[in-house]
């Protein structure tokens, strides 16, 4: 993992300076900010974007944490949300009117399809390319297309994309791309240096870190965020609460050494399952991505990978994740507890052929207990739940 210097600077840095400055960001807990005159009031609604009138517009712990994320991906405006799906949502409200549409390219976090699919009732419609293929995204776009919306790595697969070569076809197009970087977070790939135009996070995962806190983010230049502000942000008031900005500003200070740990531990928890006999495919990017489209976008790797037990069905699935002793079982990802899920039902595969995703596949998030101890925890629960090596 290369982080910038200039990142972890910016991670860890407290957000007051001064003589008695203190080393934590004060959390400023008010609904709303008094003035000195009438006249100081009308100037502050006048741009409630840039300055503290209200909480539901702007508020001094979650602007420190909103020029961190800004800085970090390099964009020129950020704003944080109530959860990743409230920053999700503020783009899709904020650009789009009936008529429009939007593409989706690679595996895309399910509750953003289905908010997709909701939209349609507002007349703005949507295709899929799950193959996420430059030609077959071109392909897609269409006059009315205003969004190009992307995940790398992917949900479920962790597929990388060509973000530059996606990018550019849209920009050719008059289209905006936007990239959802929860996965690699921005000191792993900075999308809006490759082309991207707009960047969304769930900084419920590993911003926050620690599974105790939920947010999101919008980073952008100052442009597009001023489209974005006032319908995607003043008005559905899904804003975060200084609070929970001031968690995630914790969560921050030990982000760069906390990514370490999981890019290590998950390669070599990752490398272990490769060579296990009951285990079909990983689908880790280090070894599913092109090495060149990696030395392009990617520093590096963080700890949530999928892959496949050779015996697939839902009462192996299930038999193998209840072995598990050390993994958690629940959803998110990002904290410092190891975590199992699988999308495998008892529905006959139904389920998995919908999302175009493999029988027997299983994802986990790897924590910060050691590799050592996980890879046995897993090799453990292997042994009881696939007997002859998953031989059927
Ligand atoms: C979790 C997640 C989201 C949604 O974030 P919440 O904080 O749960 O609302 C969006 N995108 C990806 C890739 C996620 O994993």
């Amino acid at each position: 993992m290369r982080i910038d210097a200039a990142d972890i600077e910016t991670c860890l840095a407290d957000a007051t300076t001064g003589d008695g400055a203190p080393m934590s960001t004060p959390i400023v807990q008010t609904s709303l900010f008094a003035f000195p005159d009438f006249d100081a009031l009308v100037t502050g609604l006048s741009a409630e974007h840039l300055h503290s009138v209200y909480t539901r517009g702007q508020n001094p712990t979650v602007e420190a944490l909103e020029r961190k994320l800004a800085a970090l991906e390099r964009g020129q405006a950020c704003k944080c949300f109530a959860s990743g799906m409230g920053a999700v949502h503020a783009v899709l409200l904020g650009l789009l009117a009936a008529g429009d549409h939007v593409v989706f390219a690679g595996s895309i976090y399910g509750p953003t399809l289905q908010l997709a699919a909701h939209m349609e009732r507002f007349g703005v419609t949507h295709d899929i390319v799950r193959s996420g293929d430059v030609s077959a995204v071109a392909a897609a776009l269409r006059p009315q297309t205003r969004l190009l919306w992307l995940e790398s790595p992917g949900t479920m697969l962790f597929g990388v994309l060509d973000l530059p070569a996606l990018a550019g076809a849209a920009r050719a197009r008059g289209v905006l791309t936007c990239v959802d970087n929860s996965w690699a977070t921005p000191l792993c790939q900075k999308p809006l240096t490759l082309g991207a135009d707009i960047v969304v996070h769930s900084a419920s995962k590993y911003i926050g870190g620690h599974s105790d806190v939920m947010g999101g983010a919008v980073v952008t230049s100052t442009t597009i965020m001023q489209r974005i502000f006032q319908p995607g942000y003043m008005l559905p008031g899904a804003l975060l609460a200084p609070h929970d900005a001031w968690l995630l500003l914790r969560g921050l200070r030990t982000l760069p050494l906390r990514l370490a740990r999981h890019e290590a531990d998950a390669l070599e928890v990752a490398s272990f399952l490769r060579g296990h006999r009951a285990v079909g495919d990983v689908f880790h990017p280090a070894f599913t991505a092109p090495p060149d489209l990696v030395a392009r976008q990617l520093s590096g790797w963080t700890g949530v990978f999928s892959f496949t037990l050779r015996r697939g069905d839902f009462a192996s699935v299930r038999s193998f994740i209840d072995a598990l002793r050390v993994f958690r079982i629940g959803v998110s990802w990002g904290g410092v507890e190891s975590l199992v899920i699988s999308p495998v039902r008892d529905d006959g595969g139904a389920g998995l052929a919908r999302q175009g995703l493999p029988p027997g596949l299983v994802r986990v998030s790897i924590g910060l207990e050691g590799a050592e101890l996980l890879a046995a925890d897993l090799d453990q629960a292997l042994r009881a739940a696939q007997p002859n090596g998953g031989a059927p």
